[in-house]
């Protein structure tokens, strides 16, 4: 049996970084770039207005409260900048600046002496002095043509979306998704939920949570089969993913002990590296790695939901991640809401609520029912804890690690503040 810890870092060091691809920057969502990403353009590209008002030459001077200016042009956003001769210019924000101006009075600072025929302003007399520079928006102030923008491994998120579109950016490099196989084992399984179910048989749902986890992390779901409790019809399978050029296997079930637990054996058959069986944790600890001729990898994860729940947290993700050269996430140090005692010698798993009280601190609170058949508190739960393996005795406050329902950081985003009681 090998430690939590020590399973997780030989996972993460036996994925292999996988090849990029260019995509076009709407198809990258979620994705995660293979190259560091350089500006092409200045942001903004032209000296522009960021409010409606007068444009001015300052001329790097305090324009006096009182300046009395004739108005010789008017410019909205989109129009090309005219030539002025002298005094100001009308504009509205994003307008760009006309040569030779340097400053813009807002409108609400400015009295209208004049208009002309039209209704537009002609003379103006400034109810503020206005300093050089003011409300102009800089060409590559936000940012500069060669600046790095957005290093290798960056995930492609809405703001880093929007800051292509701005720069003009139309394709980017990003890492290939790996493509997974999942199988769920067990003849008591029955997938289609408009089936009832006869004496013995439950519904699948390790394959649906699963399936959607594989999404989420990253990785292109290529094949999802069931599967009787039979080496032959497993070898089978697994054959059959190595030929659709499957680089991850997923399987629930039949990694314990039992006398239907026949991937271990099977796995070895095809030639398989079994890199560990049984990990000292708690739910999950029949979970077993390998590695198949031609390098993809293989998750063996319990069937008990929970279990696989764990590990497909903690093990398949770290796994994706590393894929992707991303790194490694760190959890929370959060205290104990209660105190907690638990058999030393493994590292448990718990289904957790990460609180947050009416003064802003954080605690963990471990939820109820935290069997490995038992699925009703992941509904509560918005974060797992780890106690860690050689405790035994943890008081209320005791700091723990705690990680966020996926890996991608997002523990934060189901915290409830001032959550009752
Ligand atoms: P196993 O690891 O195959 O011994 O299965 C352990 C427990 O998990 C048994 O009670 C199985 O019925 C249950 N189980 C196995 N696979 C699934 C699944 N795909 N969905 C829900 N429960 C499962
Ligand atoms: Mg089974």
């Amino acid at each position: 049996m090998i430690a939590f810890d020590e399973a997780r870092h030989q996972v993460v060091s036996t994925a292999i970084l996988i090849i990029a691809e260019r995509v076009p920057t709407h198809a990258a969502m979620g994705r995660v770039l293979a190259d560091d990403v350089f500006s092409p353009e200045y942001l903004p590209s032209f000296d522009n207005t960021a409010m409606d008002g007068f444009a001015v030459a300052a001329g790097g001077q305090l324009v006096p409260e009182g300046t009395e200016l004739k108005v010789s042009a008017a410019l909205a956003a989109g129009e090309a900048a005219p030539a002025i001769e002298e005094g100001a210019c009308e504009i509205m924000t994003g307008a760009p600046i006309p040569d030779g101006l340097d400053a813009v009075i807002p409108v609400e600072q400015i009295q209208v002496l004049e208009r002309d025929a039209d209704m537009l302003p002609r003379r103006i007399r400034l109810l503020q002095a206005l300093i050089p520079g003011a409300n102009v928006r800089r060409r590559g102030q936000d940012i500069a043509q060669g600046d790095l923008i957005m290093p290798a491994g960056t995930r492609i998120g809405t703001a880093e979306r929007m800051v292509l579109a701005a720069l003009g950016i139309a394709e980017i490099a990003v890492r290939k998704q790996p493509v997974a196989a999942l199988l769920t084992t067990g003849r008591e399984l029955v997938d289609d939920p408009g089936q009832a179910l006869l004496p013995g048989q439950i519904r699948n749902s390790n394959g649906p949570f699963l399936a959607e986890r594989l999404l989420e992390c990253g990785a292109e779901l290529h094949i999802r089969r069931s599967l009787p409790d039979e080496a032959g019809a497993f070898t089978e399978a697994v054959r059959g993913c190595l030929q659709a050029g499957v680089e991850l296997i997923i399987s629930t079930g039949a990694v314990s002990m039992g006398r239907y637990d026949f991937i271990p054996d099977a796995l070895r058959e095809l030639g398989a590296e079994i890199l560990f069986h049984k990990v000292a944790m708690r739910p999950g600890k029949p979970l077993l790695f390998a590695r198949l001729p031609g390098g993809a990898l293989y998750f063996g994860l319990p069937g008990n939901p929970v279990s696989s729940a764990v590990g497909m947290r903690f093990f398949v993700e770290p796994a994706v991640r590393a894929c992707f050269g991303l790194a490694q996430e760190r959890p929370l140090r959060v205290p104990l809401l209660h105190a907690v005692d638990k058999k030393p010698g493994f590292s448990m798993l718990q289904k957790a609520l990460l609180r947050c009280d009416e003064t802003g601190c954080l605690s963990v609170q471990l939820l109820k029912g935290q069997e490995s058949f038992r699925i009703q508190p992941l509904l509560e739960s918005n974060a797992w804890a780890l106690l860690p393996e050689q405790s035994a005795h943890l008081p209320a406050g005791t700091l723990v690690d705690v990680f966020g329902l996926n890996g991608n950081g997002v523990v934060l985003n189901r915290v409830e503040v001032n959550h009752a009681g």
